[in-house]
């Protein structure tokens, strides 16, 4: 077993922005854990799935995702400056010469689902992701804001990135003017795991956004060896509100393949929330959540949702219907 079979299986990528970040001393270093490829991530569990949140069971056309009525996802590309190593998505994702996929939806996927979310007016919220769909040039990006604000229903444009800390550099004022458009509000959901990727590049691309007139909220992953102790937590939230994003999620790790090294058990995630809640101001807590594995949609952790059984737990969708959740 090599690194190279890992790197066969799954994306590597650093950038090196993220590379000045790593403590060469440090052999606990968040950093690196989290985009350095280890041997743990051939060690796949028969719980883990290729498709931990049921994105496929829910797409009507290429690039769409539509489980919740008034909200689709639009996954325009498959590519990210670095490859998170616990990364839900990660059977999906990669430059284009991984596994056979390519990188980016063709014009002809494109265009219907342009036309899909055209034609469903409950749609008023579409969120980007990918892949990292701040990896697209200001000019896609522009071309994705204005075609979807041309759709009267869509009032509300959401992207989900990771690119403010893993790639600052992309974050210019062409990407930020390509986020606006008349007809739609825009957010921007950025992703941080931990205080260390906070770096001064990292706050200014964050501050141009900000003062740019986009609305940030937060979203980071539960990490073993990352970020789950209180003090990492209340680190990153802390971090997320002095740099003008609100915390928004803490996502339970999904049951993506090889990557049990960084799960964290619900009862300690409920204990850690509960230390939070002791120490953190309203505006720094961030919501714990849970996709539940399949397809089911996401839900809060910290209610009634969720009741142990004897192997596991079971948690409740928001239509009331129970699913086992079973992950050593
Ligand atoms: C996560 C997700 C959303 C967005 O959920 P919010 O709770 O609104 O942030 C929408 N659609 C799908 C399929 C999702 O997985
Ligand atoms: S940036 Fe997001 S999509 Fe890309 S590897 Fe990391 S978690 Fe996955």
């Amino acid at each position: 077993m090599s690194l190279e079979e890992v790197a066969r299986r799954y994306a590597v990528s650093v950038s090196p922005a993220l590379l000045d970040l790593i403590d060469p001393a440090d052999p606990k270093d968040p950093i690196a854990r989290q985009f350095l490829p280890s041997l743990e991530e051939l060690n796949i569990l028969p719980e883990e799935r290729a498709d931990p949140i049921g994105d496929a069971a829910h797409s009507p056309v290429a690039g769409i995702v539509h489980r919740h009525p008034d909200r689709v996802l639009f996954k325009a590309v498959s590519a990210c400056p670095v490859y998170c190593r616990f990364c839900f998505r990660r059977e999906m994702i990669g430059p284009s010469n991984i596994k056979g996929k390519d990188n980016a939806l063709s014009r002809e996927e494109f265009e219907a689902a342009i036309a899909y979310i055209g034609a469903h007016p409950a749609i008023r919220e579409v969120i980007l992701t990918g892949g990292d769909p701040f990896i697209l040039s200001p000019r896609r990006v522009e071309e994705i804001t204005g075609r979807l604000a041309a759709i009267a229903h869509v009032k509300l444009i959401r992207w989900h990135t990771r690119v403010p800390v893993t790639d600052p550099a992309r974050v210019r004022d062409g990407l930020v003017a390509g986020l606006h458009a008349a007809g739609a509000t825009t957010w921007v959901a950025v992703h941080a795991n931990h205080a260390r990727e906070f770096s001064p590049s990292a706050k200014s691309a964050i501050a141009k956004l900000v003062d740019g007139g986009i609305a940030l909220v937060s979203q980071s992953v539960l990490l073993k060896g990352v970020n789950d102790d209180v003090e990492s937590l209340a680190g990153l939230m802390h971090a997320f509100v002095e740099n003008r994003i609100k915390p928004y999620y803490l996502h339970h790790p999904d049951l993506a393949p090889g990557t049990s090294h960084f799960r964290v058990r619900i009862e300690d995630g409920l204990a850690l929330m509960k230390q939070l809640r002791g120490r953190l101001s309203g505006l720094e807590m961030p919501t714990y959540m849970l996709d539940i594995p399949g397809g089911f949609g996401k839900v809060p952790l910290e209610s009634d949702h969720l009741e142990k059984t004897q192997g596991g737990y079971r948690v409740r969708d928001m239509a009331g219907h129970w699913h086992d959740y079973i992950a050593s």
